[in-house]
């Protein structure tokens, strides 16, 4: 496929907002994407040149992109970086400078959605000595080749931020109308509704769009056998080894807002404040993975053992929770304690021995040839009784009550507090399992002054003594509009990486994911989260949430959550509304 093709349809989807829309356009192209190109162009619609298992990084700072853009147009460095100061955006300057460029059209060649695949994946391979010079090579010639329209997408696609707004939803449509008859929408553009044929048959047919979604958590692979038809999706199997999403938990504020969501009797469960774990196991071979679906088998040597010695099933895949305790005292430590596991790459037993781990499971997704996600949350529990062999401080279940009594749950709730934990979860009996959902099935409480998660979407370089770190951070939470910011932030960092998350720490983690230079200031991925503890919340015309934090100070980095595990606007307006009653 030409990629002016892709180019065209991405310049429609940026400039529309309408969902249904964007979905039409989209399943429009993938009918005319070839079996070869189709896994290329669902990746490249997500603003990414990776599958989302796959944790390769294209890895280019502007800075390198600017140099390609030089190269590939005549103009210099300087004159770049001033027009990118007015548009705020390199792919549109790109585009600008494209259409009056200096240098002559080297090639006389049409760019290929392949060329450009494959040229920004082989981006990721260039390390060491002379990798700098080829990666502007290899883009300037991309460049080269490119029209500017294609160019402004070339560039954001090279940086990560693509900006079209496909959300997962309107894939995972666009997918079933583009190749599933049954799920033909009939789209009128005018008015910009769908009219399918049979609701009933449309709603089931997304609904097994979204299984094979979640089994195989790859929409690459859903496309491909949505292609074939219902039969081949239908055979999309959960493979034990390949990691899925997790089922998120719903938050609310009483225990009586918890039992009206899940029911009664409900299991309540403590509430552990460590990280998740999805510990898969396939006889002897045991994987684990984060919530962010980042493989950490090898920090976690101890967890495979326990698993091995512990766990009764050839196959099976656990959701758990790794709680940190305190090795003198047995009791529990909070989070930011052990968060240095996750990215430890030596001295991997010592550190094991220093920070211990207790695995809670809470949940079981596979047990030998069973998927159980359709399984009730009671039964999945009763086959974890019967397989894990519980050793205190090792590998326990999560704690658990029956109830359906308002004041032992709170009296549970004190327990849970008392011993070091974050709260209670409260969880439907009947409920099933759904990867990548927030449904009511799960339902957190936690205590009042709990730390607030939110994610880094700007920066502004120090000066005098720390002139080489970042020392302010601009702090957004998560809406349907995108990321609206919630203030800036600078104290509770440390200056020495060894006492905890550092400035040193936190600017290395960013500097891979800046997007946008402007003097001091910077703008960045959302992609590194941190929780923040804060005074109150306040109204503010100054941040694009319309609210600001008082007081924020740093609590840690969360390296286990993505941006979609932040707070969202809805959440931070309850916080504030619940502060003023009290
Ligand atoms: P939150 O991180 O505040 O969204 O709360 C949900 C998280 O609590 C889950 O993703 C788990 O990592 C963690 N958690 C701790 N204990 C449990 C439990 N017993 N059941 C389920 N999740 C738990």
């Amino acid at each position: 496929m030409k990629y002016e093709e892709l180019a065209e349809a991405y310049e429609i989807l940026e400039n529309s907002s309408k969902r249904l829309k964007k979905t039409w356009i989209i399943s429009n192209l993938l009918k005319k994407t070839s079996d070869k190109d189709l896994e290329k162009v669902i990746i490249l619609l997500q603003g990414k040149v990776f599958p989302s298992h796959d944790k390769r990084e294209i890895g280019v700072a502007s800075k390198l992109v600017l140099k390609a853009i030089a190269t590939a147009t005549g103009y210099s460095a300087k004159q770049i970086e001033d027009l990118w100061k007015k548009k705020g955006d390199l792919g549109l300057v790109t585009e600008h400078l494209m259409k009056s460029k200096k240098q002559n059209t080297l090639f006389n060649e049409e760019l290929t959605v392949k060329d450009v695949f494959e040229t920004l994946q082989k981006l990721s391979t260039l390390e060491g000595q002379g990798s700098v010079d080829q990666k502007v090579k290899l883009i300037s010639k991309l460049l080269s080749i490119a029209e500017p329209l294609e160019a402004r997408y070339v560039i954001r696609t090279t940086l990560q931020d693509l900006r079209v707004g496909v959300a997962e939803g309107t894939l995972r449509d666009a997918i079933a109308w583009a190749y599933l008859d049954e799920a033909n929408p009939n789209y009128d553009d005018s008015s910009d509704s769908i009219n399918p044929k049979d609701r009933e048959k449309y709603v089931e047919i997304m609904l097994k769009v979204q299984e094979a979604l979640d089994k195989s958590n790859d929409f690459g692979v859903v496309a491909q056998a949505s292609r074939k038809g219902l039969n081949e999706l239908a055979k999309i199997k959960l493979v034990v080894g390949n990691p899925l999403k997790v089922m998120l938990a719903q938050k609310v504020n009483s225990v009586e807002d918890a039992f009206k969501t899940v029911g009664k009797p409900a299991a309540l469960e403590f509430k552990y404040d460590g990280f998740r774990m999805q510990v898969h196991k396939n006889e002897n071979d045991v994987v684990i993975y984060t919530r962010r679906l980042e493989e950490v088998t090898k920090q976690f040597p101890e967890v495979k053992n326990y698993i091995l010695k512990n766990v009764k099933a050839e196959r099976c895949i656990l959701d758990c929770e790794a709680a940190g305790y305190d090795s003198k005292t047995g009791s529990y430590t909070p989070f930011q304690h052990i968060s240095q596991r996750i990215k430890r790459k030596y001295d991997i037993e010592k550190i094991a021995k220093d920070l211990p781990i207790e695995l809670n499971v809470f949940d079981i997704l596979v047990y030998n040839d069973k998927i159980l996600l359709n399984t009730k949350f009671s039964e999945r529990r009763k086959i974890l009784e019967q397989i894990i062999k519980q050793e205190p401080k090792k590998i326990v279940l999560s704690k658990l009550l029956l109830t359906d009594d308002d004041k032992k749950a709170k009296a549970f709730f004190e327990e849970s507090i008392k011993q070091g934990n974050e709260g209670l979860m409260f969880k439907n009996l009947d409920g099933i399992y759904k990867p990548g959902s927030r449904v009511g099935f799960m339902i957190k409480l936690k205590s009042a002054m709990d730390d607030l998660d939110v994610v880094i979407v700007g920066a502004e370089w120090g000066e005098g003594k720390r002139s080489g770190w970042f020392t302010s951070f601009t702090v957004a939470c998560q809406s349907e509009d995108g990321f609206l910011e919630l203030g800036k932030v600078g104290t509770g960092l440390k200056e020495k990486s060894e006492e905890g998350a550092s400035f040193e720490e936190l600017t290395n983690l960013l500097k891979p994911f800046i997007i946008e230079e402007k003097g001091r200031e910077v703008r960045v991925k959302p992609e590194i989260v941190v929780s923040l503890q804060f005074e109150e919340i306040q109204k503010s015309p100054s941040y694009s949430s319309g609210y600001a934090l008082r007081f924020p100070r740093f609590v840690g980095i969360r390296e286990d959550r993505s941006s979609e595990d932040i707070v969202s606007k809805e959440e931070v307006e309850e916080l504030f509304y619940n502060q003023r009653k009290k």
